[in-house]
């Protein structure tokens, strides 16, 4: 590992500062703190000696001492543990049960920082590093391997993946074992699970919370986006007690975007995945609680309380219920997309894409209007653009003057087109080819071929457009702006009707939505008695 996150020092203010709120315990040269396999372990904090740090095969990573601490991100989700911590010198130091560490985390600022920033770089230090975390055994041509691969991807799990193509006995264990049961999956401590959804990996792993056959809130989050955590960070941080549903992977679209360029804070831009999963941490630490994978399959208005029924059997009654689903942008059916989306293969045109394609190729698709904007922005920017679209006439699915200025400002469009395949290197596009073969050379792609939000499942409890977006206020006929066609049930980002679809708007919508909650909720307190 390297040094930087491994090797940060607490302050003695810090360390006095934990000693009274810890327990002062000392160890022996060769006892284990903690152990691969544990369901938990306390924060600690060195006074003296050292410890070292191996995985579970008693290899190495990295070793602490005095004045350093122990503990990476499943510290604060409750994850299994991943690592063995051994005493290599005799050992005085202070352990801090994880309840109350989240506590000085919410009151102090420096302390938290220190902490935060050390946990979420070791845990993409161990990312990285063979050997750690969970195994999946399986063909690399299993679909059912490649969605825990992909699952433990986005949880940013610890990982790896074992293929029998490349190991005897990983084949050999495999050939003992029905297809039902393949992939099989190691967990950190030696257990096995033979080809487990997502919901029982996470379960067996301690990640998220396993929740009740009713729970009672007083906000529930459907949808643990932007927009979702925008809300329980808030919620959380005001005193609400808070409840995130996500059915996938905390994150969201956002957390799949390789690098997000305009989000405010972040000159040199951000990845989606640091950018969610610091949001999720710092939802954890205001005490959100986040169900994942949960997921919504009915909601029932009630009068004062909501009933959310999930897939899995579970019921929350919620005194207020905030829609956050987004939506689901249409993708090329291309299988490499993923390795160009962020880099040169983008869903949205702003400032920094028109200044990054100024004197480029580029190819925008779709036959909307946000097409039509986003190539005319790109061609005022200096780019050679051309719009491909599937249709005979782009009048049909466009306005008139948008037509116009795309001949006005040069771009070439290509009636009746389809991108079949994508070539490049490294993300970096360097062509596309169409449906009949022939090939253009663009060096970056837009791709406007509309969304749909994810609302089939609401029935017709709440109000909703044409395309299915949820209407807020006035177009819901309620009082409040991101107020649904039901009070107290809100909808904020991308499933939002007219929402504009971009992660700061999400978020804040998001965060706006707590405050009509707070009023909500002292409007329908009982009053006090006298
Ligand atoms: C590849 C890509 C790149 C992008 N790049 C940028 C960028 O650079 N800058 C920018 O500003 N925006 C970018 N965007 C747009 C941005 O990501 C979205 O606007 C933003 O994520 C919307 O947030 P949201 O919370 O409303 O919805 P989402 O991020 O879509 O989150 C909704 C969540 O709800 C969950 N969900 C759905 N149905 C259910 C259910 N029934 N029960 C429980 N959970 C459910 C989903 O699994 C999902 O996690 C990008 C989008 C994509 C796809």
């Amino acid at each position: 590992m390297a040094s930087g996150p491994t090797s940060r020092v607490l302050s003695s203010s810090q360390l006095a500062t934990l000693a009274a709120l810890g327990e002062e315990r000392t160890a022996e040269v060769g006892e284990k703190l903690f152990e691969v396999g544990d369901a938990n372990y306390p924060f600690i904090a060195i006074h003296e000696g050292e410890v070292a740090i191996t995985d579970a095969a008693g290899r190495e990573i990295v070793r602490h001492g005095a004045s350093g601490f122990l503990g990476e991100l499943n510290l604060l989700s409750g994850q299994t543990v991943f690592l063995t911590a051994v005493v290599t010198q005799p050992l005085r130091y202070i352990a801090v049960d994880r309840e109350v560490l989240r506590e000085l985390l919410f009151e102090d600022g420096s302390l938290s920082d220190l902490l935060l920033s050390a946990f979420m770089e070791r845990r993409e230090l161990l990312q990285r590093e063979q050997g750690v975390g969970v195994e999946i055994v399986g063909p690399h041509g299993s679909s059912e391997t490649r969605r825990l691969l992909e699952f433990a991807r986005r949880q940013r799990l610890p990982h790896s993946w074992t293929s029998p193509a490349e190991n005897e006995d990983a084949a050999e264990l495999l050939e003992q074992l029905g297809p039902e049961e393949v992939p099989l999956v190691r967990l950190p401590g030696g257990a096995e699970l033979r080809n487990p959804s997502n919901g029982q990996l996470s379960r067996a792993l301690g990640i998220g919370l396993e929740l009740g056959e009713r729970e009672e809130v007083d906000l529930v989050v459907l949808g643990g986006g932007p927009a979702g955590l925008g809300a329980a960070v808030y919620g959380a941080s005001e005193g609400l007690d808070t409840l995130v549903i996500e059915s996938t992977v905390l994150g969201g679209q956002a957390g799949t975007s390789r690098r997000i360029e305009n989000y405010l804070g972040f000159p040199a831009g951000i990845s989606g995945s640091e950018l969610t999963s610091r949001a999720v941490t710092q939802a954890r630490k205001f005490g959100a609680r986040t169900a994942t994978p949960y997921r919504a399959q009915a909601l029932e208005p009630g009068d004062g309380r909501h009933l959310v029924r999930l897939e899995e059997g579970n019921e929350i009654l919620a005194r207020t219920v905030l829609l956050a689903t987004g939506a689901e942008y249409r993708r090329l059916p291309v299988d490499d997309l993923g390795d160009y989306e962020g880099l040169s293969v983008f869903y949205a045109a702003g400032p920094p894409e028109g200044q990054l394609c100024g004197g480029q190729r580029v190819g925008v698709i779709g036959g909307g209007n946000s097409a039509a904007q986003a190539a005319i922005w790109l061609a005022r920017g200096g780019a050679l653009v051309t719009l491909l679209h599937r249709r005979a006439d782009l009048g049909e699915t466009m306005s008139r003057y948008l037509v116009e200025e795309l001949d006005r400002y040069g771009v070439a469009v290509r009636d009746r087109s389809e991108v079949s395949a994508l070539h490049g290197d490294r993300g970096q596009l360097e062509g596309v080819t169409l449906s009949d073969s022939e090939q253009l050379p663009f060096a970056f792609l837009f791709l406007f071929l509309g969304a749909t939000p994810c609302t089939d499942w609401l029935g017709e409890a709440i109000a909703r457009d044409a395309k299915g977006f949820v209407l807020t206020g006035a177009e819901a006929g309620a009082d409040g702006l991101l107020e649904t066609s039901v009070p107290g049930i809100y909808a904020a980002g991308d499933v939002r009707a007219g929402s504009i679809k971009r992660c700061a708007t999400a978020v804040g919508e998001g965060a706006t939505v707590v405050r009509f909650v707070h009023e909500r909720l002292t409007a329908s307190a009982p009053a006090p008695s006298r």
